[in-house]
Formats: C-alpha cells, sequence, structure tokens
C-alpha cells in the first residue's frame, strides 16, 4: 500500500510526474475526467525555453499598469468583476514586483526550467516522438526600436542567466524567416528553445509511455478525497467508484483551486490567465519554421501539425467565464500585418487558463498538515515546459531524495 500512488491530473505536469514516480518503482494509478493532455497542455504554443523566465509580474509592471488598467490591450485584459472578487490575488500579485522577489523567481524558474529541458529530451526519445521537437530557438519581434529599447530588462535577465541570444536586424529576421513580412526593425533570436508541433500528442505520447511500462490510466472525474483512519487517501469519482491509495497527487492544473477548496477546505490563491488560439493556413508556399511572438501585436504564433497556430495574451477571468474573442480578433489583425495568413481552420476558437500564483512559481510539495498529499501545480505561462521537471522534484521529495534543484523556492508554505 506505501507504494500506491494516485495522480490527479494528466496533464503535461500530472503525465510527467506519472512517469517519474513509476521510474521510481511506485504503483501509479493516473486519473483524469477526459484522455491525457486535452486541456490546458494541448492548447498551448508549445514552447520550451529557457527565456520563459521573466514573470509578468516583474519590476516593469508598475510603468505599464497605468495602461493595463485601461482594459484595451491586446496583451492583457481583465473582467473587472473577476477582478473585484479577487482583489486579494491581484494585491500580492502586484507585491511581487519588487527586484528582490524578481531575483528570487528568475533563478527559481531557471533552474526549473533547465532541469525540465534535459528530462523532456530524455522523455522525448523514450516516449518516441522526438522528432516533434524543434530546436530552433523562437524569435522575439519588435515593431520599433523603441520597442526593443524597453524590452532592456528581458535581455539583460538572459544575459545574466547565460541564456544563447542574438540580436536581429530586418535583414536578419528575413534570412531566418522569410515568410514573415518586412514590418520588423528588430528582433531577438533566443538559442536556447525548442518547440513541438503538437503539444497534445507529446502529452498522449508520454501517458502511452507511461502504460507500456505497467502504468493505469483511469478516465473518471474525482469529485471527492478523503483521509481514512488507516492513513490511506480515499478518493471517490463522479460514477461513485472508489480508490485507495497511501499518496496522492494534485495536479488538475487551473481545476485545483476550485477542487481543493470543495474537497480539503484549503484555500489556493490562483487566478486564470486564460488564452485563446486559432489555426491557419499559410497563403501560398509562405511558412514559419519556428515559433514568433511578436510583442506589438501580442501574439505567439507557431508552426503546428494543425497549422499556424495563433496564441493570444492573456484575459484575466473566471476560468469557466464565457468567450470573449476580442484579443483573438485583434491578434489576428496584427498577424495578418506580420505573415500572410489565410483562412481560419477551425470554427471556434480553443481556450484555455494558465493558472497562476502570486510569485509566478508553481507549488511542488507536500501539502502542509495533509500527510501523503502532494502539490504540483501553478505553473502559470511554462507548464508544457515545466512539468518533467517538478516531477523530477517532487518524485525524489516523494523518495525522501535530495532534490536536483534547490526546492524552497516552490515550497507550499508560502501560501497555504
Ligand atoms: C494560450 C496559452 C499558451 C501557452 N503557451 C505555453 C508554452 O508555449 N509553453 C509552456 O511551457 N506553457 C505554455 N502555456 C502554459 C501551459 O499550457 C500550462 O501551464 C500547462 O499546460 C499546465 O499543465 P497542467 O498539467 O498543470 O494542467 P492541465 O493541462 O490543464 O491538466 C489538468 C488536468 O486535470 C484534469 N481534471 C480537472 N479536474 C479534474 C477532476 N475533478 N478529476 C479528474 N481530472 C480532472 C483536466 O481534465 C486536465 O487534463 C500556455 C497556456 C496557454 C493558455
Amino acid at each position: 500500500m506505501n507504494q500506491k500512488i494516485a495522480i490527479l491530473g494528466a496533464g503535461m505536469v500530472g503525465v510527467s510526474c506519472a512517469l517519474e514516480l513509476q521510474r521510481r518503482g511506485f504503483d501509479v494509478t493516473l486519473f483524469d475526467r477526459t484522455a491525457p493532455g486535452r486541456e490546458t497542455s494541448y492548447g498551448n504554443a508549445g514552447v520550451i525555453a529557457r527565456s520563459s523566465l521573466v514573470p509578468f509580474n516583474n519590476p516593469t509592471l508598475w510603468k505599464s499598469l497605468p495602461t493595463l488598467l485601461k482594459n484595451n490591450s491586446a496583451s492583457f485584459r481583465y473582467d473587472p468583476l473577476f477582478m473585484a472578487k479577487n482583489l486579494p490575488w491581484a494585491l500580492r500579485f502586484l507585491s511581487k514586483t519588487r527586484q528582490r522577489t524578481f531575483e528570487e523567481t528568475t533563478t527559481a524558474l531557471d533552474s526549473l526550467i533547465r532541469l525540465s529541458a534535459g528530462e523532456h529530451r530524455r522523455l522525448m526519445i523514450e516516449a518516441g516522438t522526438a522528432h516533434r521537437c524543434r530546436d530552433s530557438g523562437w524569435i522575439f519581434l519588435y515593431r520599433s526600436e523603441q520597442a526593443f529599447a524597453g524590452s532592456q530588462l528581458s535581455r539583460n535577465t538572459f544575459e545574466k542567466f547565460g541564456i544563447a541570444t542574438q540580436v536581429l536586424d530586418a535583414g536578419g529576421i528575413a534570412e531566418l524567416e522569410p515568410g514573415l513580412n518586412p514590418i520588423f526593425p528588430r528582433g531577438l533570436w533566443i538559442k536556447d528553445a525548442s518547440s513541438v508541433d503538437s503539444p497534445g500528442k507529446v502529452v498522449e505520447a508520454y501517458a502511452k509511455l507511461f502504460v507500456s511500462r505497467g502504468g493505469a490510466i483511469r478516465q473518471a472525474k474525482i469529485t471527492g478525497i478523503t483521509k481514512l483512519a488507516s492513513g490511506s487517501w480515499h478518493l471517490t469519482q463522479s460514477d461513485g467508484a472508489t480508490h485507495e491509495t497511501a499518496h496522492a497527487v494534485l495536479a488538475l492544473g487551473p481545476w485545483t483551486r476550485e477542487f481543493a477548496a470543495q474537497t480539503l477546505g484549503l484555500s489556493v490563491p490562483m487566478a486564470f490567465e486564460r488564452g485563446y488560439h486559432m489555426h491557419y493556413d499559410a497563403i501560398g508556399d509562405a511558412a514559419l519554421t519556428r515559433p514568433v511572438y511578436d510583442t506589438g501585436g501580442a501574439y505567439v504564433m507557431s508552426p503546428m501539425e494543425q497549422g499556424l497556430r495563433l496564441s493570444t495574451g492573456v484575459q484575466l477571468t473566471a476560468r469557466d467565464a464565457p468567450p470573449n474573442l476580442v484579443q483573438l480578433d485583434l491578434a489576428e489583425r496584427a498577424a495578418r500585418q506580420a505573415f500572410p495568413l489565410a483562412d481560419r481552420r477551425q470554427a471556434e476558437p480553443w481556450l484555455g487558463s494558465r493558472p497562476t500564483l502570486p510569485d509566478s512559481r508553481p507549488i511542488i510539495d507536500a501539502c502542509p498538515g495533509h500527510p501523503g498529499l502532494w502539490l504540483a501545480f501553478g505553473h502559470q505561462h511554462i507548464g508544457f515546459s515545466t512539468g518533467p521537471g517538478t516531477a523530477s522534484l517532487l518524485g525524489a521529495m516523494i523518495a525522501g531524495e535530495k532534490c536536483q534543484v534547490d526546492p524552497t523556492p516552490f515550497r507550499a508554505g508560502r501560501f497555504l
């Protein structure tokens, strides 16, 4: 019984945890109400980048706040009612913009991202999915010299952490991505980055690897989790079936807040940074070979198996609020200036929520006061990248071993 572990949630985080704990000899069952990798871990931009260590709540946020609060930009929108209801979260988020916190967070995220990149590489090979991964980096595009100058904090941070980049002029951008229209005077090529052509299929391949090694996946919605007198955890499914386990891992991404409140009475300070995506054909033989981030247009365009995927910036709103397509429309308009995009490939856009804690770091830890319960959530904009590193940390904690990187910045005690 001691070796039995249930993982709740089969996104990139949960599936990675399942594989890691299985590798460590545990008897693992993975639960999800849908098939693995169908939610947030499906719809993201597929970028695995050393550069994704600069959080949204960095010291420059104060300068842009008056503009952002006008609530009309493509990069950031908010639902005033959601903000009012989540004011304590918003104030805590803003309080984490101090220089010292920024340094702690970037150091922590850098270690997690680096650890994850190596683990992804190993898992992609073992899962036979390495062909989906490109190691050609990604490009930040700037619509003016002034916009490029405004990225100084990010560039300093990349330099501090030894992240390989190259500043590009219009000619350099055209050499790397001739399909782009010549509207960007500056670019920054992040060389220390890779990307995949189908994040959902990568999660699926990891899940298949887990099953091929003897792991069990149960497609079931978990509605309850209680501690038995024996010390075990008792899970209840929506169909009434139950499961007993020594350890349980909460890896429910944006659903963790609601689940933890309803079943355990835990108050998780999580907000939802919603994003949308849409796929497009290219006109003629125009092509993109790697993801690009149009900083002025506030979208990422990634070449995917399903076409060119346009992903939007942030809409802070309730997880299940009805869609608001303003940002996608603005992003599409900007993207059409940058690239010869043809028609939309889907009738409806995809939407999903980046699950964000106030200091932009995930919680990877034991749950305080609940022995045998483990936490792995809050991966904001980088959960596709950092699932495998999260699993490495959590696996070492559960096995009582030393973690490969300092786990202190990810402790639950920050908030719980
Ligand atoms: C537009 C957009 C672009 C992004 N781009 C990138 C990127 O380029 N690179 C990057 O690293 N990250 C990116 N992200 C962030 C990344 O997608 C997330 O951080 C990550 O997918 C979170 O993974 P997860 O496993 O925690 O959650 P999820 O993938 O959401 O998995 C949670 C799972 O829990 C299941 N579940 C929920 N409730 C229950 C229940 N009661 N019982 C059973 N199962 C349940 C769900 O079905 C789901 O499968 C992006 C996000 C968005 C929205």
